[in-house]
């Protein structure tokens, strides 16, 4: 569907049914596949014939859903993943092993940061984290003979910090390595990191591409535009003979358009079986196909929420990257001019007590761990994803003990803007 505008990819793309075949992405529910010889087996087996032969590796319902999202990104090949940690972990350990480097940016995600920072740190794999805003001596001096990737969010969940992608492409291709963008809050609606350098675009698809709290999956994109070959020193994985699969060379089998995710499903999927399951994908693709038209209102919102506190005496900072003033205004503006998305964060005067106060009166927003919903919600990371953390740690991991995170769905503004100014009033 590459020549279709991206709305029209949302609703129609990965799947065009045959004459006389299902109207809605038909859910494979079978573990496993039937074929008439062992020798039909045994090519999809040596990766000599395109098939299924058992949902652990991969599944027909998936593989349209994945197709809908690489059409989205305009990428080449794509593969779901059963949750947006699987999908990270993925994407860096399919090139990067244990003795390898990876260099980070410091505000990704939290399960991310601990993924990267915690559990692989015991794979062997090291990780250096920059500031996205950090000096070009800094971000050069990152990197190490054994740096295999550089990592960043194009929205940093929760800070909101909006990355330079061409500027740590460039950077990374420098050093020949590939950049991995985590696309989760702008989405491809927002924001195609491909068009700016990024060569591989990783998803946790629970967020505003399901959208409706009803599945948590992951997705993996690759660009196609990454030559392993020329760097084939760096990338043995892609470049050598994988013994596993009969001495296949995944890059020379498979090219630079679908080396990469060949070699995560034959491999990690193989071997962690992290999949997603068929029903889920189902679920996934009906959110799929209203992305396009609830990105633009849960932007919407998010304005109108981060404008109306910006002016608000209760308030004493608001964090948009689409609000004009914004220390990421710029970025956005450059990457995102369509809208960031509906997360805005800010500060009620009066510390950590006055947040809860002002959020145990909200009524339309919940609160919940959960972001990127249809339904607005809200968390206050001081007494619940950061916890154990006193005011002094908070401070030092960009987390005010005041600080609000408000995920925006798409109900009407003004019932959102009456919520907050009622419950504000009771701080
Ligand atoms: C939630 C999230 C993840 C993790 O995804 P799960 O689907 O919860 O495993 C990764 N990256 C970002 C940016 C996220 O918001």
């Amino acid at each position: 569907m590459s020549d279709y505008k991206i709305n029209t990819k949302c609703v129609q793309g990965g799947y065009t049914p045959g004459n006389g075949e299902p109207r809605q992405i038909p859910i494979i529910q079978s573990t496993t596949f039937k074929y008439a010889t062992s020798e039909d087996m045994g090519k999809l087996f040596d990766l000599e014939a395109d098939g299924y032969f058992y949902t652990r590796l991969q599944n027909p319902t998936n593989d349209y859903v994945a197709a809908k999202i690489c059409d989205l990104e305009g990428g080449t090949a794509a593969m779901l993943t059963s949750s947006g940690q699987a999908a990270n972990f993925y994407a860096v350990f399919n090139i990067a092993n244990c003795g390898d480097h990876v260099v980070a940016s410091s505000t990704i995600y939290g399960g991310t940061y601990n993924l990267f920072h915690v559990t692989m740190r015991k794979m062997g794999i090291e990780f250096t984290f920059v500031e996205p805003d950090c000096t070009d001596e800094e971000l050069e001096a990152a990197f190490r003979p054994n740096t295999k990737a550089v990592f960043g969010e194009t929205i940093a969940n929760p800070a909101l910090t909006v990355f330079d992608i061409e500027r740590f492409a460039k950077a990374a291709h420098a050093h020949g390595v590939p950049l991995i963008i985590d696309n989760t809050f702008a989405t491809p609606v927002n924001c195609r990191p491909f068009e700016w350098g990024c060569d591989i675009v990783t998803h946790s698809t629970t967020k505003y591409m399901d959208g409706h709290g009803a599945g948590v999956g992951g997705c993996i994109v690759d660009s196609g535009k990454f030559d392993w070959m020329a760097h084939a020193d760096k990338f043995p994985g892609l470049c050598t003979p994988d013994d596993s699969y009969h001495g296949i060379t995944y890059a020379e089998k498979f090219g630079q358009a679908g080396a990469f995710i060949t070699k995560c499903t034959a491999q990690l999927m193989r071997d962690f079986g992290s999949i997603q399951s068929p029903q889920n994908a189902f679920l996934l693709n009906l959110g799929l196909e209203s992305l396009h038209v609830r990105m633009a209102r849960h932007c919407e919102n998010g304005l109108a929420v981060a404008k109306f506190l910006k002016d608000h005496p209760k308030v004493s900072f608001v964090t948009y990257p689409g609000l004009e003033g914004d220390k990421y205004y710029d970025l956005a503006q450059k990457y995102m001019p369509n809208g960031t998305c509906g997360v805005v964060s800010f500060g009620v005067k009066g510390g950590r007590k006055a947040a809860e106060t002002f959020m145990k009166h909200l009524k339309l927003a919940a609160i919940e761990t959960h972001v990127a919903d249809a339904r607005t919600c809200c968390l206050h990371p001081a007494s619940a994803t950061h916890r154990q953390m006193n005011d002094a740690e908070l401070v030092a991991a960009g987390i005010t003990p005041d600080l609000v995170r408000m995920s925006c769905g798409i109900e009407d503004a003004a019932d959102l803007i009456a919520d907050i100014e009622q419950a504000l009033a009771q701080v």
